[in-house]
């Protein structure tokens, strides 16, 4: 398995594989990888000859300190997991300098009004963050193809729409939400949970799950309501928002339209860990 650190040497290895009419793949993660990664992982290896894993924590796609420094790593592991599923993939591992060099800040896009709904209203410039990092290492790594997950939802929207404005070569591909056997969305973050609060958080996707089998019968409002009153019947959970959005526009939905796609978007606190999840609705 090769180890890249420095972008130079990794460009020069993927010149002379696309020379040889290789197409690249790219799943772009922070690490802590579980199943969810693997996923991508899994579908990139499916539909290229290359993929590049790419291994790094964005520091412009964090509003908050304390959320970045506890944010698990442990590149090792995260190596030997890789290895053990997929020997030849490649992983490009940067060091912060490596990306931003001796400026650590993020440009300023406009992704069409999608940034300002959800994540957006309560991670100040995480997406001038998340759009920063990604179109580097677009750059850098000049993937065919790319992969993200709808766990991330409102992201991968962000990635098709930064994608089309700026005419970067890349396509780009929605992969679905992998789960625990409980039903909480995996996320590197999960590992911070303590087991009851981890075992109590599968109530998340039940209540989605619930609300997608009341969607057409109960207005947009009552499902917020009833989804709000749900989360506050555990006392060790924080709702910070609860949308239901049009799929394409993220606008939030006032009611059901004939012809149009939904979907229900949820951040939890559980503790001090913050949860995000989604689902479709029809
Ligand atoms: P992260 O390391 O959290 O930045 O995630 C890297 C990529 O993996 C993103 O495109 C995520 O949306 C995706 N991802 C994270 N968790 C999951 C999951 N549970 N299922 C599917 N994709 C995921």
């Amino acid at each position: 398995m090769d180890i890249f650190h420095e972008r130079a040497s990794l460009r020069k290895e993927l010149h002379s594989l696309k020379n040889q009419g290789k197409t690249i793949g790219l799943v772009p993660t922070m690490g802590a990888l579980h199943q969810g990664h693997l996923s991508l992982v899994g579908q990139a290896a499916e539909e290229n000859d290359i993929v590049v894993v790419s291994i790094f924590v964005n520091p412009t796609q964090f509003d908050n300190k304390d959320d970045l420094s506890k944010y698990p790593r442990d590149l090792d592991r995260d190596i030997s997991l890789l290895h053990t599923v997929h020997p030849t993939i490649m992983i490009f591992a940067p060091d912060v300098a490596e990306i931003y060099t001796d400026d650590i800040s993020s440009s300023s896009f406009d992704f069409d009004g999608l940034e300002f709904q959800m994540e957006g209203r309560f991670r100040q410039g995480h997406f001038d963050g998340v759009g920063t990092v990604v179109k580097r290492l677009f750059e850098i790594i000049e993937p065919d193809h790319a992969y993200f997950g709808e766990k991330d939802y409102q992201q991968l929207q962000i990635i098709r729409t930064l994608v089309k404005k700026h005419k970067l070569p890349v396509s780009i591909h929605g992969c679905p939400i992998k789960r625990e056997e409980n039903g909480l969305a995996m996320s590197s973050r999960n590992e911070r949970l303590p087991d009851d609060l981890r075992n109590e958080a599968g109530f998340i996707y039940e209540i989605l799950k619930t609300s997608r089998a009341q969607f057409g019968t109960k207005s947009v409002q009552d499902i917020k309501t009833w989804i709000s009153d749900k989360v506050n019947e555990h006392p060790k959970f924080r709702l910070e928002y609860i949308e239901i959005a049009n799929a394409d526009t993220l606008i939030p939905a006032r009611q059901k339209e004939s012809g149009r796609k939904y979907r229900a978007f949820i951040a939890v606190y559980a503790g001090e860990v913050r949860l995000i999840d989604n689902i479709a609705l029809n």
